[in-house]
């Protein structure tokens, strides 16, 4: 430990984000640096725990606590308050392929567990790592390495989301000729199509990508695997096939008046104003537009926070966010004490925004719609609410979701956004290859691994957990590569 004190002389201090009218006028990422001498500071804070469970990536409680890629976070938090930035991006590339995606979306799993949090404040974990890909960047130690002997074996994943991605940079650094198959025009799955440039601008994912490139993965995009390509000549080209798709089957609503014009799917509006931001700089026109409109935003989650964060950039007129469940307490409960992930009211950027331009938090709860209306034409013009209440089944002592008779009201919208989740994998591609699912459509790992029931064929990330998070897409992927690399090669030192 650099600083034993260092948890006692300095207090934590998060990187400054601009103001919501500076920030709104944009898509760009919103935060400040701080100084090197500031970020030694944070590093300092840290305790270097005997049982570190920053870096745990334990499930406690059923929900995961701590780093699921045991990042070596006291060791790299050490290296920074000592100045070594080398050797701490050294340190955390070896468990982490992507440090710069993780330090920008990731939840930081690691600092809710952080000890420091049982009683103050949590050691900043996400901003040190952010701090360290950047410097790491910056001075060129972040470049291309190629493996110096190649295996002459041949490895296609299928999908460039974070899971496909790592599976493929684990393979490569092991020797193995890897191509990654993406049906997209741009490579980077969720993170490039789903999660808003604010909070990951896309250039970070190329930079990384030409990295790849220049170590010699071969990237093909625009090819639809299981439409323009099928497994048998996939079969015949490649010693072992991964299957990394995601879980990009939405949950619908399936009420009155679902097929009025102006409901769209949240990752649909936000992948249109991405695209468009990427290709024609939004021009009028290439993307849905939530601009003069009253949207209704279905789902609580982040990604409905990130369809808000949008609407707000896009200059609609209103923004409702409705939520099934009852609004989460501001503190831990008693019940969910450190380090358990803390099921508490977080407030994201989009809300902050929405709050802070209409003047409410966008977000009402325990309510659903009951259903849509359109004018004469077709057209949304409004949805009916309705109240959700618990109630006990009688019979079978659980508590359903009942609506509360009466409560109904009626709300204007021309724009309906439905981010209500992830159903599982689509069936054309597990259909193309034979893979067995499970009943929510997730394909099935033989023996709780990552082999499917087909041979030489593989699965990882959200087609195979089901939807989930950057940092576990990277842990599935780096832990299918190594079970691919064994069967190639019978053992393996991934
Ligand atoms: C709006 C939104 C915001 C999110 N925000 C966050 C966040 O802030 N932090 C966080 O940690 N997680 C976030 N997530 C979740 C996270 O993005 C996913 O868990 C993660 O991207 C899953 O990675 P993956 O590699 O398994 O799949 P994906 O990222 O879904 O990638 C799968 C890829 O496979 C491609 N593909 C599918 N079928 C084929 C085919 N037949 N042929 C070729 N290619 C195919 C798809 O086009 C896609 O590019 C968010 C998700 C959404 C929807
Ligand atoms: S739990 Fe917190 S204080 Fe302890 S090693 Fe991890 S980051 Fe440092």
């Amino acid at each position: 430990m650099g600083k034993p004190t260092g948890f006692l002389d300095y207090e934590r201090e998060e990187t400054h984000a601009y103001s919501v009218q500076e920030r709104i006028k944009n898509y760009n990422e919103f935060h400040d640096s701080l100084s090197p001498e500031e970020r030694r500071a944070q590093a300092a804070r840290c305790m270097e725990c005997g049982v570190p469970f920053c870096q745990s990536g334990m499930n406690i409680g059923g929900m995961i606590s701590g780093c699921p890629l045991n990042n070596l976070i006291p060791e790299w938090n050490d290296l920074i308050y000592r100045g070594n930035m080398e050797q701490a991006y050294k340190r955390l590339r070896i468990t982490n392929n992507f440090p710069e995606f993780t330090s920008r979306v990731c939840p930081a799993l690691c600092e809710k567990a952080c000890t420091c949090g049982a009683n103050g404040d949590a050691v900043t974990v996400r901003n040190n790592e952010y701090s360290v890909v950047e410097t790491a960047y910056k001075n060129g130690w972040a470049k291309a390495e190629a493996p110096k002997v190649r295996t002459k074996k041949k490895v296609a994943v299928i999908g460039s989301g974070p899971s496909g991605l790592a599976a493929a940079d684990q393979l490569n650094r092991r020797g193995h000729r890897v191509t990654v198959f993406e049906r997209s025009d741009r490579v980077g799955g969720l993170m490039m199509y789903g999660i808003p440039n604010m909070k990951l601008e896309k250039n970070i994912i190329d930079r990384r990508i030409d990295i790849m490139k220049a170590e010699g993965i071969e990237f093909k995009t625009g090819v639809n695997v299981g439409k323009d390509i099928s497994y048998k000549e996939l079969k015949e080209n490649f010693d072992r096939i991964v299957l990394a798709c995601g879980a990009s089957n939405p949950r619908d609503i399936k009420v009155d008046g679902r097929e009025a014009e102006g409901i769209y799917f949240a990752v649909d509006f936000l992948k249109s104003t991405t695209k468009s931001l990427l290709d024609n700089d939004l021009k009028e026109g290439m993307y849905i537009s939530a601009k003069g409109k009253n949207v209704i935003v279905i789902g609580g989650g982040d990604t409905g926070n990130d369809c808000v964060g949008t609407c707000v950039r896009h200059g609609a007129k209103s923004i409702l966010q409705i939520e099934m469940m009852p609004k989460l307490p501001d503190e831990r409960a008693e019940n969910n004490p450190w380090p358990q992930w803390p099921r508490v009211c977080k407030t994201d950027y989009g809300q902050e925004e929405a709050a802070a331009v209409y003047g409410t938090d966008p977000r009402i709860y325990q309510t659903t719609v009951k259903r849509f209306l359109k004018d004469e034409n077709g057209n949304l013009k409004g949805a009916q609410l309705v109240g959700l209440k618990f109630e006990k089944d009688e019979k079978t002592g659980r508590m359903n979701m009942k609506q509360v008779e009466g409560s109904e009201y009626e709300v204007e919208a021309e724009l309906v956004l439905i981010a209500a989740g992830f159903l599982g994998s689509e069936n054309y591609v597990t259909e193309a290859f034979g893979v067995e699912v499970d009943g929510r459509t997730n394909v099935i790992g033989q023996n709780n691994t990552h082999k499917t029931n087909v041979e030489n064929v593989f699965t990882a990330g959200d087609m195979h957990s089901g939807q989930s998070l950057v940092v576990r897409a990277i842990r599935d992927g780096r832990d299918c590569a190594r079970e691919v690399d064994e069967s190639l090669m019978g053992y393996s030192n991934l």
